[in-house]
């Protein structure tokens, strides 16, 4: 297909009336797909089924707690170990929780707003408004958080190589009323972007140039997650925030949601032993401690670095023959057409593709009128609006890679005929 603004008006007229063809076609097809959200897919998950039963009647932590008992709010020593590699923090800098990290992510904002880190002073709710910046393309979760807790957003550019720092410092500096930054350092989601050394850097940094109560939300849910031996590595924001003195001013995030079982695995939390006991003093009144034997199951399953690297390789042979059949279709139906971009991520679980302004919602909804469901347009920015309506994320790790083929197949016709309606003038 030639480049949309090199075709001219009869070409134009001719190819979309093939296109529409082909779409009455799938629209008899009763095509019934799903490609909004990041689940695992079946054989993902069937990859964990050993931790059923793994403990074998033995509930002893290896320092003999029972952990059919309460107690233990920091989650067990063993796990503080194994997923405290994860983040990059000691076993003392790291709390294991119970099964999501969403959960302890709203907690840490929701205390830091009303209760305070540093006492009820510091509490974010005390002076209005209270803003985040927010990078974008971003994780609609992150987004919804500050939205239900009224908490204002910002949205800041996303580059190559992370958030845009320049303009990111520019901002925290000049406006104490921002209290924190949302960040997905490594396969962020939706972009599949790696944060680059210079960029983890000054985000360990920048506590020192914001105000006093100021966090960093460095949401490494896919630490582990590569899927090609050239994924690049993400440098340690804790080897820096502590040669800056910064670590109370950065909480780390991951989970096990997409490693063993979503929804049912283990989330952990990393930050200083001051930030930690203060949290725990707050989680105390909501919970007499996490759920440990998950934890031990995990601990089992999982055992080290090296156990955990080779799972991980069984969910990248998942996952990669999807990530190729994405990006070879949008490469065949959509390279040099000028209809759109996309990323092509080294791991993670999303492909972001910017179709030409003002189009998102209509191939979305094209999409969804022959049976092909995709995240809502705009949820990967703040408000659920993007300003330019032309960001897609695409999940296609659920379905079979045949029906991921059919969907990504349609996806590609439906940018095609939103984009040439567009240059006719509809
Ligand atoms: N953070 C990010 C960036 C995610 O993409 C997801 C899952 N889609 C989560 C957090 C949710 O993690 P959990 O299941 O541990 O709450």
């Amino acid at each position: 297909m030639v480049h949309i603004e090199q075709a001219s008006e009869p070409q134009l007229r001719e190819q979309l009336a093939d296109l529409l063809d082909r779409y009455d076609q799938l629209a008899a097809g009763k095509l019934a797909l799903d490609l909004t959200r990041g689940k695992p897919g079946a054989a993902q998950v069937a990859l964990s089924d050993a931790l059923d039963g793994i403990l074998e009647g033995d509930y002893r932590a290896a320092d003999g707690t029972d952990v059919r008992n309460y107690g233990g709010l920091d989650g067990l020593a063993e796990a503080r170990i194994l997923f405290g590699n994860v983040l990059g923090t000691l076993p003392e800098e790291t709390l294991v929780g119970g099964n999501s990290s969403l959960t302890l992510m709203y907690q840490v904002i929701d205390f830091a707003l009303t209760e305070g880190l540093r006492g009820p002073e510091s509490a974010w709710a005390r002076r209005e408004p209270v803003k985040f910046l927010c990078p974008v393309p971003g994780y609609d979760r992150h987004f919804s958080i500050c939205e239900y807790l009224g908490i204002e957003m910002l949205p800041v550019r996303m580059l190559e190589t992370g958030p845009d720092m320049d303009q990111v410092e520019g901002l925290v500096a000049a406006d104490p009323a921002i209290k924190g930054i949302w960040c997905v350092p490594r396969f962020s989601n939706p972009s599949g972007c790696v944060y680059s050394d210079n960029t983890v850097e000054r985000m360990a940094r920048l506590p020192k140039l914001a105000s006093p109560e100021f966090v960093v939300m460095w949401d490494n849910a896919y630490a582990i997650h590569s899927l090609y031996d050239d994924a690049p590595e993400l440098a340690s924001i804790g080897k820096w925030a502590r040669q800056f003195d910064t670590m109370d001013g950065i909480f780390q995030f991951g989970s096990t949601s997409k490693v063993t079982f979503a929804g049912a695995g283990v989330a952990f939390m990393g930050s200083s032993e001051r930030n930690l006991s203060t949290f725990k003093a707050h989680l105390a009144f909501q919970t007499i401690g996490p759920d440990k034997v998950n934890q031990l199951r995990h601990v089992r399953f999982l055992r080290d670095a090296e156990t955990l690297a080779a799972h991980m390789a069984k969910h990248a042979a998942h996952i990669r023959p999807r990530f190729d059949c994405v990006l070879d279709i949008l490469d065949r139906e959509l390279e040099g057409t000028g209809m759109a971009s996309w990323t092509q991520p080294r791991g993670g679980y999303f492909i972001s593709v910017d179709a030409l302004p003002g189009l998102a919602s209509e191939i979305i909804s094209l999409a969804d009128k022959i049976g092909v469901k995709l995240t809502p347009a705009g949820a990967t920015f703040p408000y659920g609006k993007d300003p330019e309506d032309r960001n897609i994320r695409l999940s296609p790790t659920f379905p079979s890679l045949e029906d991921l083929q059919t969907s990504i197949d349609a996806f590609a016709l439906c940018v095609k005929i939103a984009s040439i309606r567009q240059r006719l003038g509809r």
